[in-house]
């Protein structure tokens, strides 16, 4: 009889109703399969260079001085140091007063930046906009706080010149994007530069997308953790600088991404009171608090930044310059084996058109797994190159629209992208004899 009870109350689902449907998470595949077959990985995103030594000095600086209390707890919404200068410093970038207690709160990387946004601000039934191709956590974070998204694809338009595609091709449809919002749209989900294409948003989309949040009162969720990696002389502008959008934009950013060390997981919001503190409320009933070693270090690179603004031996100068080259030099070497790339006018990704090479691998009729994906799979486990399908990037009903694509990391030694494209130009020559 015991035993029949015990039975009967383990049948019960443990797991909570949130969970449903957001289980399956691509990197916790993608990063096994590079882990046990990849020779050289440009899968997922992180630098595989060293982080500058200015930052590496700073943490053993923090680790061997003689302030012990650095090893404690610290002011639970950013440790004094951090929020002080990261205050300073967008203070210069968005040409406004702030302040480093209720206008600036650190996290856990951007990632737990980005699930307080959403649970704090978005509510059972809300829809919330994101623009496809996305950073694939923005959809299971907003389906956790009940939230509907609703999705609206950046539209490709290929040069007729023959010329290689860049992300500036792929374009939001004014229209399309205006038919997305409504009196029940809550937020929209801003990633500029953009994680897989590299678009760097102008300053007409992005005039755009503010005045439709402002005239449907809607607020701008603005992923901007490669602010500093942008090509080409183009400039990043910040949304939440145009008319009538601070007080509705959360600005999320990255030490992981700026500094090269995504390790860390240190990010951080901006933006205004009413907002933040909420996000707080959130903070406070689940993290709490981050590491404050490694706060008290990125303040001292922040601090660094700060008097080199500008200058040319700041970081944030000299990241884009070697990646624009790596960059370039990638776009090169994908091209001369005909994977044609996009170019990507910011971010270290870069997205390539694999359709010639998408004969090499055998069609599996009975699978509904998206090409790109099973190619994906096919080149890391046979030829030992580890990408990213980019149908990853996109909701589960507009996957099979875009197969034809992968995602390649270049924050890579020059050593790592030369032995990619051994690999890439020796496929090719196996093709053609
Ligand atoms: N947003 C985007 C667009 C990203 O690409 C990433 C990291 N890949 C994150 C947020 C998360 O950043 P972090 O590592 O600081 O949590």
């Amino acid at each position: 009889f015991l035993s029949h009870s015990l039975q009967a109350k383990m049948s019960r689902p443990v797991q909570a109703r949130r969970l449903e449907g957001i289980d399956k998470n691509i990197w916790v595949e993608f990063v096994k399969l590079a882990a046990t077959y990849s020779k050289v990985n440009l899968g997922q995103g992180f630098p595989d260079f060293p982080a500058p030594d200015f930052l590496r000095e700073a943490l053993t600086r923090t680790l061997s001085g003689g302030n012990h209390m650095l090893h404690q707890y610290t002011r639970a919404f950013g440790h004094p140091p951090l929020v002080e200068v990261l205050a300073q410093f967008f203070e210069k970038l968005l040409g406004r007063d702030l302040d480093p207690m209720t206008n600036v709160m650190v996290t856990v990387g951007a990632y737990q930046a980005l699930f307080c946004c959403f649970q704090a601000l978005v509510d059972e039934g809300d829809e919330v906009i994101i623009i496809e191709p996305f950073f694939d956590c923005y959809e299971p974070m907003v389906k956790m706080a009940g939230g509907t998204p609703v999705f609206v694809p950046l539209r490709p338009n290929p040069p007729k010149d023959g010329k290689l595609m860049s992300s500036a091709d792929w374009q939001l449809d004014p229209a399309e994007l205006a038919s997305k919002f409504s009196e029940r749209t809550k937020a929209i989900v801003l990633n500029s530069p953009n994680n897989p294409l590299g678009k760097v948003f102008s300053h007409g989309e992005l005039g755009l997308i503010a005045e439709l949040c402002v005239k449907h009162d809607v607020l701008c969720i603005s992923d901007e953790v490669y602010e500093w990696l942008v090509y080409d002389g183009k400039q990043h502008i910040r949304i939440a600088s145009l008319q009538g959008m601070w007080e509705r934009t959360v600005i999320i950013g990255s030490a992981g991404k700026t500094f090269s060390a995504t390790g860390w997981k240190v990010g951080w919001v901006v933006g205004p009171d009413r907002l933040l503190q909420h996000l707080r409320t959130v903070h406070q009933n689940s993290v709490y608090h981050c590491a404050t070693i490694a706060q008290e270090a990125v303040a001292q690179g922040f601090q660094r930044e700060l008097m080199l603004y500008g200058k040319p031996e700041s970081y944030f100068v000299q990241l884009p310059k070697e990646l624009q080259q790596k960059r370039d030099w990638l776009v090169q070497s994908l091209d001369g084996v005909g994977m044609k790339p996009i170019i990507p006018e910011g971010t270290y990704f870069l997205v390539a058109d694999i359709s010639p090479f998408k004969s090499d691998v055998p069609d599996d009729p009975n699978s509904n797994e998206p090409y790109d994906s099973r190619f994906a799979k096919w080149m890391v486990k046979n030829k030992g190159l580890a990408a990213i399908p980019l149908s990853a990037f996109y909701s589960e009903a507009h996957k099979n629209n875009y197969t034809n694509f992968i995602r390649f990391c270049f924050a890579k030694e020059e050593a790592t992208l030369k032995a990619a494209s051994d690999i890439l130009q020796k496929w090719k020559q196996e093709k053609t004899s």
